[in-house]
């Protein structure tokens, strides 16, 4: 360090950065701000992005020198198996990119022999081991932003908001890696809920001892995917159809209490979200796991609500054999509107009175008397009217059971899935574009991304995102 330097640096500080680059950043700061206050065209904007800019070089050279000092930490040691490595080299140039810019630093390599892999142990060290060439922190952008909106328009907000230029193919790919490293770490948190582990993801409230209801919620959308790129003509050819919907599963759970209506709304403060891509028992697996996190060992009473698919009352039975099932009120009285257009199509104010009684039926847990009127309808029916109300029949026979809604209307508890259905919804709006086709593996990845967004476990991915672990409040 030059002597002009010394004698303008903090006594305390040890790092070169703070001698003449902090001078040279105040000198070209002072000379930008104070045309800011001069010119009257500019606002407190104009401010904020000049400081913003000409900040950006000194934190990117006090962010290479720590990382470089970190680096020169790290001991000889093997990151995976914690062997002693040999053949140690110095000097090894490796470039990141970081929310200030590029840096270069030198570590050292040495061999593990046990691995029998080159290792650079600064490379765990910094949290930059796993390929790609971004810093944490740019992971996190890649993956937050990108699993928020479309990639294009991810890669110019991250460039406009933090002045970090990733072209669209690194910022696709590095959010892919994330919601693949999101994807095996959920597994791994679910697959810990089995065990004495999961103990430690169960979320508490202040007053434990209070007998408290669980409500659990189902439903499914589908996202389009292009599995077979290219291979259309050939598929045709060969007289199969290219598949290009396919069922992403979604289940929502929530403590009955941490439901509060305000005004006409309710909203739920503490939440669970699952969603996924890769199936019915890849639903179940993640919900179970999520319901347990949320209670569902210690709750008095568990409540699903779902409309009326098969597969969902099948799940319910295989895995929350104790729940009281409730079928959507809201699909219900869709079916019976659906049975008064049969019925009258051209004569809307005979459907609607006829369907009125029968609504009203439904909220008043008499499924029966609606069934029976049903019933009575199809001797003056014929052809596919009669096959309608013949299936609605059905419909309503198979969810007997799970239509009582006026003793769960006076315990305060929701009548359908709305929950979830909302949560559908927003989900859709990301991954269910115009013009938008996803592979299996790109769309359940970024699903998984905003999973771990929605269910506050943000930080169990991305540990310098807080500095405490949410998860575990
Ligand atoms: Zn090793």
């Amino acid at each position: 360090m030059s002597n002009c330097c010394i004698q303008s640096v903090p006594p305390d500080s040890s790092l070169k950065a703070f001698g003449q680059p902090l001078l040279d950043w105040q000198k070209r700061l002072i000379a930008g701000l104070d045309r800011s206050v001069d010119d009257p065209g500019q606002t407190l904007g104009h401010i904020e992005e000049e400081i913003a800019r000409k900040t950006r070089d000194l934190e990117r050279t006090v962010a290479q020198e720590v990382a470089q000092k970190k680096a020169d930490t790290a001991p000889p040691i093997c990151p995976v198996c914690k062997g002693r490595l040999s053949r140690l080299t110095h000097g090894h140039k490796r470039t990141i990119q970081t929310r200030f810019g590029e840096i270069t630093i030198q570590r050292s390599r040495g061999w593990c022999r046990k691995c029998k892999q080159w290792r650079y142990p600064a490379d765990d060290l910094l949290g930059v081991a796993d390929g790609g060439s971004s810093s944490p922190s740019v992971q996190e952008m890649a993956a937050l932003v990108g699993s928020k909106m479309p990639i294009a328009e991810a890669s110019a907000v991250i460039e406009r908001l933090t002045g970090v230029t990733l072209p669209q193919s690194t910022l696709h790919r590095e959010a892919a890696r994330q919601g693949k490293r999101a994807q095996e770490l959920r597994d791994q948190l679910d697959a810990e809920m089995k065990t004495a582990l999961g103990a430690a993801q169960e979320i508490h409230v202040s007053d434990e001892t209070k007998p408290f209801t669980l409500v659990i919620e189902l439903d499914a959308w589908n996202i389009r995917e292009r599995d077979d790129w290219g291979l259309t003509a050939q598929k045709i050819r060969a007289g199969q159809k290219p598949e290009r919907w396919h069922w992403v599963y979604a289940a929502t759970c929530f403590r009955l209490d941490d439901r509060i209506t305000k005004g006409e709304r309710a909203v739920i403060c503490s939440r669970a979200t699952v969603m996924t891509r890769m199936g019915i028992d890849a639903l179940k697996t993640q919900l179970w796991a999520e319901a347990m996190r949320h209670g569902l060992g210690r709750a008095a009473r568990v409540l699903v609500i779902a409309d009326g698919a098969v597969w969902i009352w099948n799940l319910v039975e295989d895995r929350f054999e104790r729940a009281v099932q409730r079928l959507d009120l809201f699909h219900a009285k869709e079916h019976l509107w659906a049975v008064a257009q049969t019925l009258y199509p051209e004569e809307p104010e005979k459907a609607q009175a006829w369907v009125k009684p029968l609504l009203r039926d439904l909220e008043r847990d008499r499924a029966e008397a609606v069934i029976s009127t049903l019933e009575e309808q199809l001797a003056h029916l014929r052809g596919s009217s009669r096959e309608a109300v013949k299936r609605e029949i059905n419909y309503f026979g198979s969810n007997l059971h799970r239509m009582r809604y006026r003793d769960g209307g006076k315990r305060g508890e929701p009548l359908g899935s709305g929950a979830i259905e909302s949560t559908c919804r927003q989900y859709q709006c990301r991954f269910k574009r115009p013009g938008q086709f996803w592979t299996r593996e790109g769309d359940e990845a970024l699903i998984c991304l905003e999973t771990f967004w929605r269910n506050r476990r943000w930080p169990v991915l991305f540990p310098h995102s807080a500095p405490t672990d949410l998860s575990k409040n």
